[in-house]
């Protein structure tokens, strides 16, 4: 048995370094367990994924010093969404300018983002990274919490979080149970140079048969996010480039011109997940593992970032008035605040994805009428408006879940 820490974070993903770096700023001492290689932390191979940061994110984390390690040239500004129905030309529009900011969020490369994060936490002395470690037991009884890896080494610390994906097999360990809504499909990402300025507009295009998005990224490229049922990704990813750039062109009505297909594509297959719990005694759920979205909203790390402010916020706290920080009544303010903020947008994305992949025609007159009213009638168009903007750029909770979520991405 090694000495005791005081936090135990399984999973150097983004969620799990940003919170050791938001722990060690606050003098805690942790030690990170990852079951990938060094090696591979330090050159994050480029996983095709663009995150769509809110303001809040984007302030989070420039507080723990890693907004100013990306690289600038690699941040592109999200100025309006667009977002588009099958064959309809009409769209509802989402802009920056309606909330005075420059921009709605910024679009930042995925590996670039676990290489920021992974330089900020191992700027702290009191953070330990261990790697090739992969965790396979866990024990949470009496004063401390322990766990085991693959090569029988046993760690024990006052607290264990679990960072380990949307498929945590800590959580699992924990005896913690998720529910899943498995949408039956993937999405296929992959980047195309295009002729025309896209102008920070990203387009989401509920087509019939598939979605695609658009991303504004720097140097006139655009990130393409086509979500196809399971069994046409692989049709997807065997199109020569010159296929791929021809139907996103065709699918975007040729609205950036003509594309050429940039580097690889890459899938994933859509599952979101929802933790029963976040907590129990010296167990604490944060990332993914918590909470994973569905992508077409842009919110999972999002919430991974709030739920590490919230998290840090409650240990502090604790630890300011001499309290054990592995007690669950410490950590259930965190669990009741990050459960109140993401449980409404979980549920709301679920349903409007739903709604907007059903291809039967009760479905389609009712994403066209969920369209035409939300542009067409102002008070409520302005209401959902000013829902999605306030929760991109930051200006409390969400007020209405379900509209808002959808339609930004
Ligand atoms: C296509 C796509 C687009 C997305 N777009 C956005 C977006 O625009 N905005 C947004 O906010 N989010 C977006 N997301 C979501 C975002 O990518 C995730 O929320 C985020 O990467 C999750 O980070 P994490 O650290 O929780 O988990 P992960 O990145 O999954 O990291 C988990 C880590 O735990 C390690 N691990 C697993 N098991 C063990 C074990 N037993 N022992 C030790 N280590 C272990 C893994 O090796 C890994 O390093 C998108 C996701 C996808 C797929």
């Amino acid at each position: 048995m090694s000495e005791r820490q005081d936090v135990l974070v399984v999973g150097a993903g983004p969620a799990g370094l940003a919170l050791a770096a938001a722990l060690a700023a606050t003098g805690v001492q942790v030690t990170l367990l990852e079951q990938q290689s060094r090696a591979a932390l330090d050159e994050p191979a480029d996983d095709g994924r663009e995150i769509a940061l809110t303001h809040r994110a984007r302030q989070i984390m420039q507080r723990l010093g890693m907004w100013q390690r990306l690289d600038e040239a690699a941040v592109a500004p999200l100025r309006e969404a667009r977002v588009l129905d099958g064959d309809s030309p009409e769209s509802l529009r989402f802009a920056a300018t309606a909330r005075g900011v420059d921009a709605l969020g910024w679009l930042v490369p995925n590996h670039l983002i676990r290489r920021a994060a992974l330089g900020t936490a191992l700027s702290h002395p009191s953070v330990r990274l261990i790697t090739d470690a992969r965790v396979t037991a866990l024990s949470t009884a009496g004063d401390q919490a322990g766990v085991t890896l693959a090569d029988g080494r046993q760690l024990r610390a006052t607290l264990v979080v679990a960072a380990d994906s949307r498929l945590s097999g800590t959580r699992r360990l924990a005896g913690i149970g998720a529910s899943m809504h498995d949408f039956g499909r993937s999405v296929v990402v992959g980047r195309v140079a295009h002729d025309k300025p896209h102008d920070g507009v990203a387009w989401e295009c509920f087509r019939y048969g598939n979605t695609l998005a658009l991303l504004p990224m720097n140097d006139n490229q655009a990130s393409a996010v086509i979500t196809v049922a399971g069994s046409r990704a692989p049709e997807w990813l065997a199109l020569d480039d010159t296929a791929f750039a021809q139907r996103i062109e065709h699918q975007s009505d040729g609205r950036l011109g003509a594309m050429r297909a940039v580097g690889p594509r890459h899938h994933y297959p859509l599952v979101g997940v929802y933790a029963r719990r976040f907590v129990a005694p010296r167990f604490a759920l944060i990332g993914d593992a918590a909470v994973g979205m569905h992508p077409v909203t842009a919110h999972g790390y999002n919430f991974g970032l709030y739920g590490v402010e919230v998290l840090v916020r409650e240990i502090e706290r604790a630890r300011r008035a001499g309290r054990d920080i592995g007690e669950i009544a410490v950590l259930q303010g965190y669990e009741n605040e990050h459960r109140r903020v993401t449980l409404p947008v979980y549920l709301g994305t679920n349903a409007i994805v739903t709604l907007f992949t059903d291809e039967r025609a009760p479905a389609k007159l009712a994403r066209k009428a969920v369209l035409r009213i939300s542009e067409g009638v102002p008070g409520l168009s302005s209401l959902i408006k000013a829902a999605v903007t306030r929760q991109l750029t930051g200006g409390g909770a969400p007020a209405r879940p379900a509209a808002p979520s959808a339609t930004t991405r």
